[in-house]
């Protein structure tokens, strides 16, 4: 048996762009590195797998002892098949050169059924062409399949007691589907396998496709001569479509597009911003933003993790679940600013002890600034359903909370190094560069969510420790940062 030319992701990746396959199978070496937030929203769900094969117990794993052994996982899976198994995990196959390996091969009344699991509630378009990869290669190889089905997260299931496997997973047939998209998968699997044949690298200009379905790892390779500063595509809160048709029509930077043009007034304020190298400062509607707060002020973030499967009581898939938050309290004007946290310990539902050490944070009267609150009001609200005998607290404290981000997003101030968005660390690298979280390994929600999700299973007590500081520290600068984004709101006003 020939080596595999295209696996499922080769595939994928060379109908999302031929040139990406290209540099993938010829030149590896200029992939991007994987951003820490990359890493960890992969590794998000990536135990769902493994808790469906559940779904069909007493299957055999026809994974090789080298993990990179395809061919040896094929001629596995074709031994399991001939000797009688009747649920093999993994199962490999190959033909024509595209190799398939497939979740779950059940065998129910000498009828074959593949299963494929993927950790979303939802089947996507491209959850739909890998299974109608998987079909192709597995019955071209010469096993018939009776059906081929997803087997997705069902986000209406609330756990009560032990896992309920056949609630948490629902399983949903797509071979009607499947089979419609044969001739194409046919089509594409020759024309990716010339692409990889041919000696040239095909000419692919950067487009839409660079980020759809997936941000794809060449761009530091495709995208190096967009200009690094003030370039098209730093215009935010338009559609790429937008972005890309002022870069095609010869647009490389902010400065070179005309005063008349067809951006919204958001992309003009940030053109403008930038092209005048100025600020935008409405005192007036600031001044209003601000005699809507009064003291004593707390500052307030949450972190929260999102598990696929529930791990509490009277919790659904990937609900935010509270783990952490940071309080940053000024009593008065020319007070000191104070400090108050909350870790939950890993291992524990969090969300009463969580609540209840909040609840006594907040007692005293005074707005709860709070950048982008939907998070934190959703999870106020969640927590209301969950521990209804604190709803009347819950709802003191969600009528005391202002969001901050409103002057930003109602651009009563515009900073160019905004870049027409209002994330924090943008408002941050714009207002006050001193302040960064650039050295800091947790950067992000979607690390933290990951860290705090590690911790469930960490044994190391000193990794245990070293990623609770991590956790804090990133915390408190998110409500440093609202402090020191408060204070130049204050400072503008008055100059
Ligand atoms: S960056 Fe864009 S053009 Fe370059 S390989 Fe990726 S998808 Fe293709």
């Amino acid at each position: 048996m020939e080596k595999h030319i295209l696996s499922k992701s080769t595939f994928l990746r060379g109908l999302q762009c031929a040139k990406s396959l290209y540099l993938y199978k010829n030149f590896i070496q200029l992939r991007d590195k994987q951003s820490a937030e990359t890493t960890a929203i992969f590794n998000r769900g990536n135990n769902v797998g493994i808790l469906a094969q559940k779904l069909f117990p007493g299957g055999i794993d026809a994974t090789p002892a080298k993990r990179s052994d395809n061919i040896g996982a094929v001629k596995r899976t074709k031994e399991l098949i001939e000797s009688g198994a009747e649920v093999i995990y993994e199962a490999a196959f190959q033909h024509n050169q595209v190799l398939a390996i497939l979740d779950i091969l059940v065998k129910k009344d000498n009828c074959w059924y593949a299963y494929e699991v993927k950790s979303s509630t939802k089947i996507s378009h491209t959850y739909l062409l890998d299974a109608s990869l998987q079909y192709w290669v597995i019955t071209n190889s010469g096993l018939q399949l009776e059906d081929i089905s997803l087997i997705i997260i069902n986000n209406q299931y609330v756990r009560n007691g032990n896992v309920e496997l056949d609630k948490l997973f629902s399983t949903k047939s797509v071979k009607e589907a499947v089979i419609k998209q044969q001739e194409m998968v046919e089509e594409k699997i020759d024309v990716s396998k010339s692409v990889v044949a041919n000696p040239q690298l095909p000419v692919v200009a950067i487009g839409e496709h660079c980020f759809s379905p997936y941000h794809c790892d060449f761009m530091g390779n495709c995208w190096k001569n967009v200009p690094k500063k003030n370039s098209v595509f730093e215009i935010t809160g338009i559609p790429k479509a937008e972005q890309f048709a002022l870069y095609y029509a010869g647009y490389e930077t902010i400065e070179q597009i005309p005063a008349s043009n067809n951006l919204d007034a958001g992309a003009n304020a940030h053109i403008y911003a930038v092209k005048n190298d100025e600020e935008k400062i409405e005192k007036v509607a600031i001044n209003k933003f601000l005699g809507k707060i009064y003291y004593p002020l707390f500052f307030m973030d949450f972190e929260s993790f999102m598990p696929a499967v529930p791990i509490y009581n009277k919790t659904k898939p990937y609900q935010h679940i509270p783990f952490q938050y940071s309080l940053h309290y000024k009593k008065e004007e020319n007070a000191e600013l104070e400090h108050f946290y909350f870790l939950a310990e890993q291992g524990f539902d969090p969300r009463k002890s969580f609540l209840e050490s909040l609840l006594k944070h907040t007692e005293t009267e005074g707005s709860i600034l709070v950048y982008d609150a939907l998070m934190e009001k959703n999870i106020l609200n969640g927590l209301k359903n969950d521990f209804p005998e604190y709803a009347s607290a819950i709802d003191l404290r969600l009528k005391r909370i202002i969001d901050l981000m409103v002057p930003f997003q109602e651009k009563s101030y515009y900073h160019p190094a905004m870049k027409n968005s209002f994330s924090i660390k943008n408002l941050l690298h714009a207002l006050v560069p001193d302040l960064s979280y650039t050295n800091l390994t947790i950067s992000s929600g979607s690390i933290a969510m990951t860290a705090y999700e590690s911790l469930q299973t960490e044994t190391d007590m000193f990794k245990i420790l070293e990623v609770r500081d991590q956790l804090l520290e990133y915390c408190k600068l998110d409500t440093l940062s609202m402090v020191k984004i408060f204070e130049k709101l204050e400072e503008v006003v008055k100059e």
